[in-house]
C-alpha cells in the first residue's frame, strides 16, 4: 500500500492559502485531510448553547463540503486527540502529518504527546507557523531576546514587513487530484457533543472593503458598526491573516496596527508561557483582590449600575461579541473599581466570547489590570461614566442593548479609585 500524508485541521479551517496543504500538495503523496473535535477541550465547557463550538461546526461541514466537491473526503473525528491518532496510525501507512503549530500550554502538551507516538510509529512531521505573520522568533530586538513593549515591536515588525511581505500559498491548484479518493463519511452529530446549537449573529467572515476607510475614525466608537467583526474568523482560520494585512497595508495604517497586536499577543504567548496562569510582571502576584462574589455575579449578569459596562456586558452575553473599547471599559472595571482577580473575568469572557482566543484575551486582561507587558500603568483608572460620554455621545449604545439604569452603582468611583490606588502601590511598594 503507497504512504499517505495527512494534513491534520486545527485552527485554518480553509483550503485557500493554506500553508500545511500548500506543503502536503508539493510532497507529491496522496493528502487525507482530518479534523478532531478534541474532548478534552469540550468536556471543559458548559452544556447548553455554545456559539464558538456552533461556529466551529459550521466551519468544519463547510470544509467537509469543499472536500466531498472534489472526490474526497474531511474524516471528522470526535475524542480524545491521541487515542484517535493511535487508531488511525494503525489504520493508514502514513509518511508525514502537517498541523499547524498552536502555543497554548494545552496545544503544546497534546502535540509533544502524539509527536512521541509519530516519532514510534516512523512518521514525520511537518509543522508550520501559520496563525501568525511571522513567526515568534523572528521579530527580536536586536540582541535576539523578545520584546516585550507594543511600539518598538510593531516597528520591527512593519521593517520585516516592507523587507518580505508575506505572500499567499497556493494551497487549491492540483489540490483535487491530489486528495486520496474517499467515499462519504458521516459527522459527528452536533448534539452528540455534548452542546445545544447557537447562532453567532455578530462574527463575520468575509472582509467589508468600506471598513477600512472610516476605521481610524470610528474604532473606538461601540455606538457605531464600525470595526470589522473578523475576529472569530481569524481565530478560526476561516479567514487567511496573510491576505488581511495585505489589504490592510494597502487601505488602512490603523487596523493593520491592531493586527501587528494579535500577532504581538502570539508572540507574548509563545516567549512568556507563565502569562496563561499568572501576571507577566511577579509584582503584580501580590495584589490583594477581594474577590466578592457577589459583584462578580453582578458584573457578568450587566448589572453594575454604570450603562455603558452594563450595556456591553449585554452585548457580550446576547451575541458572543463584544466591542473593543467596551472590552477594555469592562475588563478594567472588574479589576479596578471592584478588585476582582483579572483571571475571573478572563474565564468569563472565555467562556463567553466566539473569538475567544488565549493570547489576545490574556493580553486584553492583563494589560487592563496592569500586570501585563505594555499595560495600561496602575494608576490611570478609567472613569466609565467619562468613558460612556466619550464614545457612547449620543446614548445610542446604551439603547440599543436596553440596559435598565440601576439607581445604585455597586461602587462609587471616586471611592473604588483610591481604594484601588492603595490596593495596588501595597502590592507593588509595600506601603500606603
Ligand atoms: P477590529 O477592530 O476589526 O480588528 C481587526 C482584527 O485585529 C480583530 O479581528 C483581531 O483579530 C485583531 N485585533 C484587534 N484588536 C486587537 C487587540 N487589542 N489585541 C489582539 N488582536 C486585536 N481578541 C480576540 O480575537 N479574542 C479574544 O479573546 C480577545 N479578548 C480580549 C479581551 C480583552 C479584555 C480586550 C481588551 C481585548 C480582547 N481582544 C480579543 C481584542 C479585541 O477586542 C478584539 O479582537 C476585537 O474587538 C474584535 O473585533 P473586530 O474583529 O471587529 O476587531
Amino acid at each position: 500500500m503507497d504512504s499517505i500524508n495527512i494534513v491534520w485541521f486545527r485552527r485554518n479551517l480553509r483550503i485557500s492559502d493554506n500553508q500545511c496543504l500548500y506543503r502536503a500538495l508539493r510532497a507529491t503523496k496522496k493528502i487525507v485531510c482530518l479534523f478532531i473535535f478534541d474532548t478534552s477541550i469540550l468536556s471543559k465547557l458548559q452544556p447548553g448553547p455554545e456559539r464558538r463550538v456552533s461556529f466551529i461546526y459550521d466551519a468544519v461541514e463547510r470544509l467537509k463540503r469543499e472536500f466531498r466537491a472534489m472526490g474526497s473526503e474531511l474524516l471528522v473525528y470526535h475524542g480524545n486527540p491521541a487515542v484517535i491518532w493511535q487508531r488511525i496510525v494503525a489504520e493508514y501507512a502514513i509518511d508525514t502529518v502537517f498541523y499547524d503549530v498552536d502555543y497554548e500550554k494545552y496545544s503544546v502538551q497534546r502535540d509533544a504527546e502524539i509527536e512521541l507516538l509519530f516519532d514510534s510509529a516512523g512518521i514525520r512531521t511537518g509543522v508550520v507557523h501559520d496563525h501568525v505573520i511571522f513567526h515568534p522568533e523572528t521579530v527580536n530586538k536586536d540582541d535576539g531576546s523578545p520584546y516585550s513593549v507594543f511600539t518598538p515591536y510593531s516597528r520591527k515588525w512593519m521593517q520585516r514587513f516592507v523587507e518580505r511581505p508575506p505572500s499567499e500559498f497556493d494551497s487549491e491548484t492540483g489540490l483535487a487530484g491530489s486528495l486520496l479518493p474517499m467515499q462519504a463519511m458521516p459527522m459527528p452529530s452536533f448534539e452528540s457533543l455534548g452542546f445545544e446549537y447557537c447562532e453567532y449573529a455578530t462574527a463575520e467572515s468575509a472582509i467589508r472593503l468600506e471598513i477600512f476607510d472610516n476605521y481610524h475614525q470610528l474604532r473606538d466608537r461601540p455606538d457605531v458598526d464600525g470595526t470589522s467583526r473578523l475576529s472569530a474568523a481569524l481565530r478560526f482560520g476561516i479567514l487567511s491573516p496573510r491576505k488581511l494585512v495585505m489589504l490592510a497595508s494597502q487601505r488602512s495604517p490603523a487596523f493593520l496596527n491592531e493586527l501587528i497586536w494579535r500577532d504581538f499577543y502570539q508572540m507574548i504567548l509563545f516567549h512568556f508561557p507563565h502569562v496563561e496562569q499568572g501576571p507577566f510582571k511577579p509584582a503584580y502576584a501580590s495584589i490583594e483582590w477581594i474577590n466578592n462574589e457577589f459583584h462578580f455575579e453582578r458584573w457578568c449578569r450587566g448589572e453594575t449600575g454604570y450603562p455603558l459596562v452594563d450595556a456591553a456586558m449585554h452585548q457580550l452575553n446576547e451575541t458572543g461579541w463584544m466591542h473593543n473599547r467596551c472590552r477594555m471599559i469592562t475588563a478594567s472595571f472588574l479589576c479596578k473599581h471592584l478588585l476582582t482577580d483579572w483571571r475571573w473575568g478572563e474565564a468569563y469572557f472565555a467562556s463567553k466570547l466566539t473569538d475567544f482566543e488565549t493570547a489576545s484575551n490574556n493580553g486584553g486582561w492583563q494589560w487592563a489590570a496592569g500586570s501585563g507587558c505594555d499595560a495600561v500603568p496602575y494608576f490611570r483608572i478609567f472613569n466609565p461614566e467619562l468613558q460612556r460620554k466619550k464614545f457612547d455621545p449620543i446614548g445610542n449604545y446604551v439603547k440599543q442593548w436596553n440596559v435598565k439604569t440601576h439607581t445604585t452603582p455597586l461602587v462609587e468611583h471616586e471611592f473604588a479609585r483610591r481604594r484601588c490606588l492603595e490596593t495596588y502601590k501595597k502590592a507593588l511598594y509595600g506601603s500606603q
